[in-house]
Formats: C-alpha cells, sequence, structure tokens
C-alpha cells in the first residue's frame, strides 16, 4: 500500500484542522508530513531543532518551524491551535549512538513533557507518541532465538538503559494524561524502521542503512572486505517506512488504542548475518567479513508479537524486507554517488 492511499485510516480530522508533526526534519517524520500533505490535509505544522536546510525532508506547502522542543515555551508555540499533536522528536540513533550518549537519550523526556502538557493546553484532540521497542525488558532479549516481545512484557520494567528508560516513562505521562485529563493519548512501540530519507552515515544510522552503505562502499572502493558489529548472530526485525507511516495513522485514529502503547513492527525475524547475505544479494557482490567484537550490538534478540494489533486492526507491516531493502539500498547508492559529486545529500 502507498502512503496517502490507506482505506483503514479512519481520521477523524477534517482537511483544515491543524496537525502538528515534531521531529519533521528527520526519518520518519519527515515521511508523516509529507504522508497527510499527499492525503490533501492543508493546516501542517512541521518543527524540529535542526536547522531548515538539514531537514531530511521539505514538504511544500508546509509550515516548517526551527525550535528546540526542550523548552516549555517553545511547545507552547508548537502546539498553538493544535488539533493533533504527532511527537517523534527524539535524540537518537542506532545502537552506537544510544549505547553511547545516554544522557542525550534521557533528556528527549524534557520534549515529551512539555509538548504533552502544551498540547493538553492547546485543547488537542489527540497526542500521539513514537515509543520503542527498547521499551521492553531486556531480560527477555538475551537469546537470538527469541520469544516474540508482547505488550504487557514492557513490564515488570528493566528497559534499555538511557532511550528504553525515557520512552517508558514518556508512556507513563502520555497514559495519566487520558486518566486524570482526557486527553486522547496512543503510544506505538516501534520496532527497528528503515527506507529511503533515513539516516544512512555519520554515528546515528541503523544497520539497514548502514550495511547498505558498506556494502556500496566495498562495490565502489573496490575492497572486499565488510566490517560487521558483534557476531552477526543477533536477530532483529524490521519495518519499512510506508508501513510505520500507515500503522501510525491508524492507531492514532483507533480509540480502542487510547492510552494503550501498541507494537508496530514486523514479525520477521532475522539475523545480522542473514541481512548482510540480503543486501550483498541486492547489491550484487559477496563480501569477506570481519567481526568486530568489540563494537556495540545491543540485545542478542528482539522481536515483535503482532497478536494485539492483527486483532485491533486487522492489519501489520506487510512490506517483504527483500522488497524494501532494495528501494532502501537504490536510494542510498544515490545518496552516496551525489556526495562524491559533491551534491547535498540528506545528513549534510
Ligand atoms: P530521526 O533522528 O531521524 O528524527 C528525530 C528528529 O527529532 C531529528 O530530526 C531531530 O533533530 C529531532 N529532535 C531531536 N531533539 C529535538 C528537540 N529538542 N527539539 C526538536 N526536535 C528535536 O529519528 P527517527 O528514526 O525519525 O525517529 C523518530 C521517532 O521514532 C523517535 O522518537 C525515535 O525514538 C522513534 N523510534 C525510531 C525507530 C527507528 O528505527 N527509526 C525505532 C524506534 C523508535
Amino acid at each position: 500500500m502507498k502512503a496517502g492511499d490507506n482505506p483503514k485510516a479512519k481520521s477523524v480530522l477534517k482537511k483544515g484542522d491543524l496537525i502538528v508533526i515534531a521531529g519533521a526534519g528527520g526519518f520518519i517524520a519527515g515521511a508523516l508530513v509529507r504522508y497527510f500533505h499527499e492525503q490533501g490535509f492543508t493546516r501542517i505544522r512541521a518543527v524540529d531543532k535542526k536547522p531548515l536546510y538539514q531537514w531530511y525532508q521539505h514538504t511544500p506547502g508546509v509550515e516548517s518551524l526551527c525550535m528546540d522542543l526542550s523548552f516549555e515555551e517553545n511547545c507552547r508555540r508548537a502546539c498553538e491551535d493544535a488539533a493533533e499533536v504527532y511527537n517523534l522528536a527524539a535524540d537518537m540513533g542506532g545502537m552506537g549512538f544510544i549505547e553511547r550518549f545516554r544522557i542525550e537519550c534521557l533528556r528527549s523526556i524534557l520534549i515529551n513533557t512539555h509538548m504533552i502538557e502544551s498540547a493538553y493546553r492547546a485543547g488537542a484532540q489527540r497526542y500521539f507518541f513514537s515509543s520503542s521497542a527498547c521499551a521492553y525488558n531486556v531480560e527477555l532479549q538475551k537469546d537470538p532465538n527469541v520469544r516474540a516481545l508482547k505488550e504487557s512484557d514492557a513490564y515488570p520494567a528493566m528497559a534499555e538503559r538511557g532511550y528504553g528508560w525515557e520512552k517508558l516513562m514518556s508512556e507513563m505521562f502520555c497514559q495519566e494524561y487520558w486518566a486524570e485529563r482526557g486527553l486522547k493519548t496512543f503510544t506505538a512501540r516501534f520496532h527497528n524502521v528503515y527506507g529511503p530519507w533515513g539516516t544512512w552515515d555519520g554515528g546515528r544510522e541503523k544497520a539497514p542503512a548502514a550495511i547498505c552503505r558498506k556494502v556500496i562502499e566495498a562495490k565502489d572502493t573496490g575492497l572486499g572486505n565488510i566490517v560487521i558489529w558483534g557476531d552477526g548472530k543477533q536477530t532483529r526485525s524490521f519495518m519499512y517506512i510506508d508501513d510505520c507511516i500507515d500503522g501510525i495513522d491508524m492507531i492514532m485514529h483507533c480509540d480502542k488504542l487510547i492510552a494503550t502503547p501498541i507494537n508496530l513492527g514486523t514479525s520477521y525475524l532475522i539475523s545480522i548475518n542473514d541481512l548482510v547475505s540480503l543486501i550483498e544479494k541486492i547489491g550484487g557482490i559477496k563480501l569477506k567479513r570481519e567481526y568486530d567484537l568489540d563494537a556495540p550490538q545491543g540485545v542478542a534478540g528482539r522481536n515483535s508479537d503482532n497478536t494485539f494489533i492483527k486483532q485491533v486492526l486487522l492489519w501489520e507491516p506487510n512490506t517483504p524486507l527483500e522488497e524494501g531493502l532494495k528501494k532502501t539500498y537504490h536510494w542510498i547508492e544515490q545518496q552516496y554517488k551525489d556526495r562524491k559529486a559533491g551534491k547535498r545529500t540528506v545528513k549534510d
């Protein structure tokens, strides 16, 4: 299904109601802005702390504000007159970032704390928070053949240090704003999202983009090897960006999910070694593998149990991994060529 063409999403909004999207200079929120614009919403306010020229995507006709949302007064301004607020702003990245910069990750709690209060004061009808599978108890993720995580597995809590605890606390804010103040809040726990217009270099990129880049680099330079973080046996599931956007829309507009965190990911588990093989196949090359056992690698295994989402939405993310990876690989290849040619790319 193509973004903007979603038969299940039942937005209760009028096309002229104001939608506020935080983190819009980044990967997922940038795609969400484009999605609502394509659906004909005429008032979208996109907010990010990055200067505008560093935003990954620019959707014409959208109000774009450069503001640091860890300050309350900026959140008040961002949420003025909002009908719906989507908070996807966070200081985050792949394992290399979240294992090293736990303080930055924890400080994102300021963003959600001020955004949800501002959304409430502005009289917003609905509030969305982007949580993460990192909120789950790490004790349940010690084996590559992991049992898929269901929503109740977040408690008893032992989330990923830093990033995961911030997500869990912010989820709790969302639940209490509904319980005490009647603000309709919605929380999705994303499992590894990948696709075009995502970070692909510079230290914040995640495994699919990093591996695509390494394969493209190896082809370009003629070096026949690839460095893999860890032993490559760690397992994950990966969701294509279009599925993530469709899922956000459906979750935000499903009243059964008010104040109820839900998995948003695929349940197709794959090892990093097999992911490398798939990307090598797309790139048409076979590389010699070197394993960096000191590199950050996160939990041994993590998968999404989709029983709940299938039951509530009669849907789950369904883009085949190879299909999504092909699109991602070719996009990164073009970015790589553009950078070599001195053109601007998403991270410059
Ligand atoms: P991203 O880094 O591409 O986008 C996040 C954006 O938030 C960035 O553009 C950043 O500049 C902005 N931001 C950070 N601090 C800010 C602040 N103080 N004020 C305003 N803007 C600020 O990341 P993404 O992959 O698009 O992730 C979006 C959301 O989804 C995040 O909350 C992230 O934790 C969550 N998530 C993502 C994944 C994934 O695989 N990408 C997985 C789980 C959860």
